[in-house]
């Protein structure tokens, strides 16, 4: 989709023009890793997964992920506080100067109050909300495998045996369980759903269709980005 005139992503080749500052916002299972990652790598952005910031926080038993795992294990949300702390800390690397997507972040209104503080001054937010049925979402996660190096989840068919990206080996997530899948999807309703009703009206938000082949979605990601900043696709 073609931007205003003047309106580029790339001023030499390297860097964009306009930094592109993203968050996106979707029920557990509807792509939001898939799609930032493959935007990420393309753009050359940083895909900020906090999910995958706890998970990896879990594994190494730091103090913080001790203090989360309960949480991630029965779906509930980390505590506001201890997730802004995080996102603030990774927002402030220097790879994240260009641009980033946010992919799990905010999941509250109070999180995405502390998001516009942080980004302050930084450019535009682009909101995309990645829309999907939860109950085609139950299947895909049940059916799903992510990478235990790097996080990507396993989209071929048929399924991979290795990560193409770090090499790692695909397993389930341990909160894809039924039970768990179904507490995260009432998390959302319950505290992320208002949070994309609140975005809703912002000039910069962008719905886009997330149940249909992955390089349509792609497609239709990217282009709903450009459109929102105003760049070319
Ligand atoms: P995800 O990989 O984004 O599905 O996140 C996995 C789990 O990490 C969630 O079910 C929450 O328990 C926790 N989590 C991730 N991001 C956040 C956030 N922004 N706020 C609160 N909890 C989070």
């Amino acid at each position: 989709m073609d931007g205003p005139a003047g309106g580029q992503r790339e001023s030499d080749g390297t860097a964009p023009a306009v930094p592109l500052n993203i968050v996106v916002l979707g029920l557990p299972g509807a792509g939001k890793g898939t799609q930032a990652a493959l935007y990420g790598r393309t753009h050359r952005i940083p895909q900020i997964s906090t999910g995958d910031m706890l998970r990896q926080a879990i594994a190494h038993r730091t103090p913080l992920g001790r203090t989360v795992e309960a949480v991630l294990a029965r779906g509930g949300l980390v505590d506001d506080a201890t997730i802004v702390a995080l996102v603030q800390e990774r927002l402030a690397q220097p790879d994240a100067a260009r641009g980033f997507l946010l992919d799990g972040f905010p999941r509250t209104i109070p999180q995405a109050e502390a998001l516009d503080r942080l980004v302050d001054g930084r450019g535009t937010l682009a909101v995309i909300s990645l829309e999907m049925d939860p109950e085609v979402i139950v299947e895909r996660i049940l059916s799903r495998r992510v990478c235990e190096g790097c996080g990507q989840t396993d989209v071929g068919t048929p399924p991979a045996d290795f990560c193409a990206s770090c090499g790692g080996n695909f397993v389930k997530r341990a909160d894809d369980q039924i039970d768990v899948v179904r507490q995260r999807i009432q998390t959302y309703v319950d505290h992320t759903q208002p949070l994309v009703d609140w975005y809703s009206a912002r000039p910069a938000f962008r719905r886009v269709h997330g149940d249909r082949p992955m390089a349509e979605v792609a497609h239709a990601f990217a282009a709903a980005i450009a459109d929102a900043l105003h760049i070319q696709g």
